[in-house]
């Protein structure tokens, strides 16, 4: 058995399709969707990171400003411009490019965001209503990989999920996001003794460590779909994720692929809360 690719360059041109055809109408009604993206210091990884998410807004007919601050910005500048973009009508969501220089209170900055305003989905306001099941933004990675399950028809209700890592921003809301959706989630993080009898058992298995080789073909059982959020590198510096890819895909029934997986799936997500962030702003003074 070879597992089926779930395919997140596909899947992603689709909804950012959808996405084009609604910022035109927004656009229309003189309300572009408008992403303003903070970056605070001269880290590589998040200067790429930054790129693609305004380049993603540029291809789409979002509006986008990128603000870029040197590594010495103080706390209290960074609120202000927090602030002034909370202020700003012209900006539905505001992401802060994380991680912060080391001197930044960085749960201070997300508290800081209006929470209509929270596409990164971050925010406690956020991570509150996603508990209780309220409306409110979803963070993307964990919400783009819902969508891959919903892209494949793949009914979450009475399976049982396996989610490794329990960070704020992907393996803990991936859990709560998953529960919503029916399944019996289990979460495993750097405490759990015996990962592979947990995986073992999972009818759905995301994988969101960071560390290359972590689940291997005798770690999954057959048919199942394994979901890989990790990001690594190999010996050879190639991009890769925390799935033995070619292992774990000859006992899997679903499988996706890093590169081309969940990465392409988050910017799509954090078009898509940009987007609903400004058809709010719509809604709210009676034009949607
Ligand atoms: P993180 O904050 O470092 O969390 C990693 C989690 O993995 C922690 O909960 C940790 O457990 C757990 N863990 C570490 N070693 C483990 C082990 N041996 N067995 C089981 N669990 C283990 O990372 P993150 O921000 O959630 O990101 C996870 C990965 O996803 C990274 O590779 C990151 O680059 C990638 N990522 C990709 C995207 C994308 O768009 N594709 C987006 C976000 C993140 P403890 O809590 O006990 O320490």
């Amino acid at each position: 058995m070879t597992a089926h690719i779930i395919d997140g360059n596909a899947l992603s041109a689709q909804l950012r399709a959808d996405v084009s055809a609604r910022a035109a109408l927004l656009t229309e009604r003189g309300f572009k969707p408008g992403l303003a993206v903070l970056l605070v210091g001269d880290d590589p990884a998040s200067a790429v990171y930054v790129r693609n998410k305004v380049k993603a807004c540029q291809d789409h007919g979002l509006h986008s400003v990128l603000e870029r601050h040197p590594a010495t910005l103080s706390e209290a500048s960074l609120l202000a411009r927090v602030q002034a973009l909370n202020a700003d009508p012209a900006i539905h969501g505001i992401l802060v490019q994380l991680p912060l220089p080391a001197h930044i209170d960085t749960q201070r900055i997300i508290e800081a965001i209006a929470p209509h305003k929270d596409v990164d989905g971050f925010h406690v306001a956020s991570a509150g209503a996603l508990m209780t099941g309220l409306p409110g933004f979803w963070p993307c990675t964990p919400h783009g990989c819902m969508k891959m399950l919903e892209s494949i028809g793949y009914e979450l209700r009475g399976k049982h999920a396996v989610v490794i890592g329990r960070s704020n921003i992907v393996g803990k809301p991936m859990a709560l996001m998953l529960l919503q959706a029916h399944a019996t989630v289990t979460i495993c993080h750097s405490a759990t003794p015996n990962l592979a009898h947990h995986t073992r058992q999972a009818d759905v298995i995301v994988c969101a460590v960071g560390r290359r080789g972590l689940l291997l073909a005798d770690m999954v059982k057959p048919g199942s779909v394994v979901i890989d959020v990790g990001m690594n590198r190999d010996q050879a510096g190639k991009l890769c994720g925390d799935v033995d890819f070619e292992g774990v895909r000859l006992v899997a029934g679903y499988i996706t692929p890093v590169p081309g997986g969940v990465g392409p799936m988050t910017i799509t997500m954090l078009l898509i809360n940009t987007l609903e962030a400004a058809q709010a702003s719509a809604a709210a003074e009676g034009q949607a």
